[in-house]
């Protein structure tokens, strides 16, 4: 009998989520519906930086989801046949102005790669060195290059992926949904039954899962990048991307385009309007990068809202005493990173059933997942 699947938000865990559905042994015996409304979404604002293994988090179990994810996308990009335009492994370079910094970071780097080969080479690099490979940087400082490192355009991946999935079993509603306390999902149809329901709404979880009874541990964070035009510089294809020491991070996505972010702005609110004053300081974290850029270099100023628990490690699998809803959340501020693994995941989940053991990449639900009657 054909099986029956929602998938609520398409960022980049729904999306993923639907492209598996579509290609997983079995999806052929499956219909898949997204609803999405796409306000405020993470995935489309985000910078797109692909490189966890520097990290100074302590958590080992997103170290390992991360290190995963980090690892499951040039193999999703080969099979998607997505571009460089959406994805490429340019490198990423970690500067640290003190040497003796730099030498643990290096060390972390050489430790990590055991187990980490998606890394790549390693290098260690002048300051002369750094600005050799991004021209566009006018006073650099060392650091240590990874070639392994990634960047990821998230509207792009999104939009790849959805495309594919629709050529095969998947309906995309533009709308807004929300569940019955029995696990219906409202539509502007009317309230529909699904054998599974897949909820990636990010930051919106809480409000999603109410209905339900279930009370989420997820809040808001809002952030801000900028979006800079500057085809006058020599930009190569393939600029790494830099994570400067005490600035914000620079992203080089090729034909001119440059990215300089983000913020992380704590109020807890769902807030998407552009502060001019967070622009400006993003301007300036830029101009001190590189000379010679100005506002009128700016060409879009992205907003989108994280979502974080609070020990600021993504949950994901079968909601406790709802086990046909599957969750998603918390992915805070690596979500690129860890959200195509998170989407596979489901996606298998969804579609074989079983309970999965993921106690290598998460905590038990019930840390973020509680009974409101509780
Ligand atoms: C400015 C910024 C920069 C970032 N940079 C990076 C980076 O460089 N590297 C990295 O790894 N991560 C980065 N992140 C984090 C990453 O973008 C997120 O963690 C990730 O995209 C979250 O994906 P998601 O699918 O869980 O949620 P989202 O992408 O937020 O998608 C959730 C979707 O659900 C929809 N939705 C919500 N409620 C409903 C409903 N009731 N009905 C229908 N649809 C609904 C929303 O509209 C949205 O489209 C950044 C985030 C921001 C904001």
């Amino acid at each position: 009998m054909e099986k029956r699947i929602a998938i609520i938000g398409g960022g980049i865990v729904g999306a993923t989520a639907a492209y598996y559905l579509s290609i997983l042994p079995g999806s052929e015996q499956t219909k898949v519906t997204l609803f999405d409304d796409g306000t405020g979404q993470a995935t489309t604002a985000a910078a797109g930086i692909i490189s966890p293994w520097l990290s100074k988090r302590r958590n080992q179990r997103w170290y390992r989801l991360a290190k995963a994810g980090a690892a499951l996308f040039p193999e999703l990009m080969r099979r998607a046949q997505l571009g460089t335009d959406v994805y490429q492994q340019t490198g990423t370079i970690v500067t640290r102005e003190v040497p003796t910094d730099l030498e643990t970071l290096v060390d972390l780097a050489y430790e990590r790669r055991q187990s980490a080969p998606t890394m790549g080479q390693i290098e260690t690099l002048s300051a002369a060195e750094v600005q050799q490979r991004v021209p566009l940087l006018t006073a650099p400082q060392p650091g240590v290059f990874i070639s392994g490192g990634a960047r990821v355009d998230g509207a792009a991946l999104v939009q790849g992926l959805l495309a594919q999935a629709t050529a095969k079993n998947l309906t995309i509603r533009r709308e807004r949904v929300r569940f019955t306390a029995d696990g219906q999902v409202v539509t502007s149809m009317g309230p529909r039954h699904f054998d599974r329901v897949i909820v990636a709404v990010g930051a919106w979880l809480k409000e999603v899962v109410a209905p339900l009874g279930v009370v989420a541990a997820v809040r808001p964070q809002k952030g801000q990048l900028i979006e800079l035009n500057v085809k006058d510089y020599p930009l190569q294809e393939n600029m790494p991307v830099v994570m400067p020491e005490g600035e914000r991070d620079f992203v080089p996505f090729g034909h001119g385009k440059l990215i300089v972010g983000a913020t992380h702005e704590d109020d807890g609110k769902f807030d998407l309007a552009v502060d001019p004053a967070v622009t400006a300081d993003l301007l300036a974290s830029a101009q001190r990068l590189m000379h010679g850029v100005t506002a009128d270099n700016i060409t879009a100023v992205r907003v989108g809202t994280r979502a974080y628990t609070p020990d600021f490690a993504p949950f994901f699998g079968p909601i406790p005493e709802h086990e046909a809803i599957l969750a998603a959340s918390g992915l805070g501020s690596s979500g690129l990173t860890t959200g195509p693994e998170i989407g596979r995941l489901l996606a298998g989940s969804a579609l074989y059933g079983g309970t999965p053991d993921w106690s290598e990449y998460e905590l038990p639900l019930t840390t973020y997942l509680t009974s409101s009657a509780e």
